[in-house]
């Protein structure tokens, strides 16, 4: 299997053609390895227009709403970044490689182990990954310049907007188990701004400050 030819199309076909245009953005879904975030009789989808299971009931996301998640919290670097619900570790990837350093809470510990190794394997060494409740942030490491949560918020997780740093973006799927809207929080001056992007669906962010 030519999964360099694959990743190239799926940057064609799934992003650019959707909009996704900042190069270094491209650039990394077009290094990074998503069919090694997978099981290996996945592998083959690996770089499809859908999300994929990667155990314990959950999923990695279409590669389509990673981009928009990414586009989102407009990286240039030189940020901290956290990651609620690492999952597969694919997002933490691919954004490692566009911020400085990236830290990444995956309640299934499982996931949380199998994500070190893997994104240990690939070559990341900005990523730290843990176990534990996301909704509660990563107080020992807080300020980040931005937050991306990558399960379905029932609301936003009070710990998150106090650990995001001034000037920080925060960005969640906010709403119910169905579906949800994906939203962008931004810091200024204090005040906090709100922006909707579009409907998506995501596995339940089950902890402290969301589902029970
Ligand atoms: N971003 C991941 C996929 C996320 S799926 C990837 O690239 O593969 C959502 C993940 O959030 C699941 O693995 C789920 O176990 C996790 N999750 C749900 N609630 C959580 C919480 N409170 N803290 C940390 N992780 C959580």
């Amino acid at each position: 299997m030519d999964y360099a030819a694959l990743r190239e199309k799926m940057v064609r076909e799934q992003l650019l053609s959707r909009g996704i245009k900042d190069e270094k953005i491209l650039a990394a879904f077009k290094k990074v390895e998503r069919h090694k975030f997978v099981s290996e009789e996945l592998a083959p989808n690996g770089y499809s227009d859908f999300p994929l299971p990667i155990g314990s009931g959950q999923t990695i996301s279409q590669p389509y709403i990673v981009a928009l998640m990414t586009e989102a919290l407009a990286l240039n670097g030189t940020e901290k970044v956290l990651e609620v619900g690492a999952g597969s570790g694919y997002q933490l990837a691919i954004l490692a490689e566009l911020c400085k350093e990236v830290y990444g809470i995956e309640r299934i510990e499982l996931l949380s182990r199998k994500a070190s190794v893997l994104l240990a394997g690939v070559g990341v060494k900005n990523a730290k990954v843990k176990t534990g409740d996301g909704t509660l942030g990563w107080p020992e490491e807080a300020p980040f310049d931005r937050i991306v949560v990558t399960a379905a918020s029932p609301e936003i997780p009070l710990p998150l907007i106090e650990q995001l740093g001034m000037e920080g973006k925060l960005v969640l799927p906010l709403g119910g188990p169905s579906s949800q809207i994906l939203t962008v929080l931004e810091k200024k001056r204090g005040l906090i701004e709100s922006r909707q992007i579009c409907g998506c669906s995501f596995v339940p962010l089950i902890g402290k400050f969301a589902s029970p």
